[in-house]
């Protein structure tokens, strides 16, 4: 009998016009002092206003930080941290993608622990978090990371990434609301989706997976992929918005609780190389991960195939899961990310050091049905050049 470790934010609302929560929620914790980290394109397009307002009209202080970058640097993680601990906050509040989540999620707690945030990192940390932190409130305003519901924050190293993660770093609420992804510009909403759809592929096909896992992470492929392509066409299509919020949830959950892989592990170098969104640099790589590895997964390849809306009725395990990949392919296809490296413009002469660093990302490919070594990874990102 194996034993399975599930864990949950405490407290989710989910679906249209949840933000109302949000006040509620607020005057449980009496703050005399809210930092909300955000990003600055939201600030510009008045989305932040409709999260602080209802609070700054309820009396509350509030401090707005939206001097903040996507794929964030260390940086700027160790920049936001000084400044929460020279003033006096007592919530914080994270509205935005994922980058903006994982610094909010970061600053509160490592404000209230000392030294710098390097030395919190997962692969060249030498520091324990042992303090709760400040109360934290995370709303997602795209459908991609699932952040809000995970206990990691992701930082960009110089030539990879690397991540803070401990279960202090969960939401104490998480309000995943879908009209605040209207606004959403198509090349992102394609991007964010297919990186939740990698997370619900990559939980289901871990070896870490458990039948909670498994069936968060189907449902969440046969929303993602009943409703990504409108959501890219048409962005203000609410149902299909709804579907990708939903769908990026439930990804989230099943991926924190499962842990993502191969896809994941060769995608962090790519970031931090060469730039490419997380989205990105995840879409590209699916397709060829997902072919690599099929034969140590076919029967759950099948399903996947399944979920994304394949009739499996007339076809072996085998077959399936081979038109498993071509159905991702296509995906990526259909909303419009290069399907190469080279799309990319990355030279042939990077693989090697590409190759190098997925190496190290060896607590993620740990969870991967197929082990990858070296020649696998090299193997992998030759097969995406071109
Ligand atoms: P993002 O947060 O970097 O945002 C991408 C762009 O979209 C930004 O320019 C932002 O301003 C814009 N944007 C966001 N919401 C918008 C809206 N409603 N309307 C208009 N524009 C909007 O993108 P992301 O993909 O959500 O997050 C990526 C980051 O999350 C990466 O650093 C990645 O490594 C990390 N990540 C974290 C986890 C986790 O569990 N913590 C999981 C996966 C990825």
């Amino acid at each position: 009998m194996t034993v399975s470790k599930l864990v949950f934010t405490p407290l989710s609302y989910t679906g249209w016009g949840s933000l109302q929560q949000l006040l509620p929620e607020v005057k449980k914790y009496h703050p005399a002092h809210i930092l909300i980290v955000t990003d600055p394109v939201l600030k510009d397009i008045g989305l932040v206003d409709k999260v602080s307002s209802p609070l700054i009209k309820n009396g509350y202080e509030v401090d707005v930080y939206a001097d903040t970058a996507p794929e964030p640097p260390l940086a700027l993680g160790e920049k936001l941290v000084s400044y929460a601990k020279s003033r006096k906050f007592d919530l914080v509040i994270g509205v935005g993608g994922g980058s903006a989540l994982d610094l909010a999620k970061l600053t509160a707690v490592l404000a209230v622990h000392d030294g710098a945030v390097e030395e919190y990192l997962n692969l060249t940390g030498t520091k324990q978090i042992s303090k709760k932190g400040l109360p934290k409130i995370l709303i997602p305003t795209t459908s991609g990371t699932g952040s809000e519901v995970t206990n990691i924050s992701v930082l960009s190293l110089e030539s990879t990434k690397d991540v803070v993660t401990h279960d202090y770093l969960l939401a104490d609420v998480a309000i995943v609301d879908p009209e605040l992804t209207l606004s959403v510009p198509p090349k992102v909403t394609a991007a964010t989706g297919v990186d939740a759809l990698t997370h619900a592929v990559e939980a289901y096909i871990s070896v870490n997976a458990n039948p909670a896992t498994d069936a968060l992470a189907l449902k969440a492929i046969r929303m993602i992929s009943s409703s990504l392509r409108t959501a890219v066409e048409n962005g203000k299509d609410k149902e299909a918005r709804t579907q990708m919020s939903y769908g990026s949830y439930l990804a989230g959950l099943a991926f924190f609780n499962a842990g993502v892989a191969g896809v994941h592990a060769l995608a962090y170098p790519l970031g931090g190389q060469f730039h490419i969104s997380h989205g990105e640099s995840n879409a590209v790589l699916l397709p060829y991960v997902m072919g690599y590895i099929r034969s140590s997964c076919v029967a759950k390849m099948r399903d996947i195939f399944e979920a994304l809306g394949g009739n499996v009725s007339s076809l072996s395990e085998e077959e399936a899961s081979y038109q498993c990949v071509k159905q991702l392919q296509s995906l990526v296809e259909d909303v419009g990310i290069p399907q190469t490296l080279r799309g990319f413009n990355i030279p042939e002469s990077a693989l090697q050091k590409l190759t190098a660093d997925g190496v190290q990302q060896k607590r993620i490919l740990a969870r991967s049905p197929l082990p990858l070594h070296e020649k696998d990874i090299r193997a992998i990102y030759q097969s995406a050049y071109d």
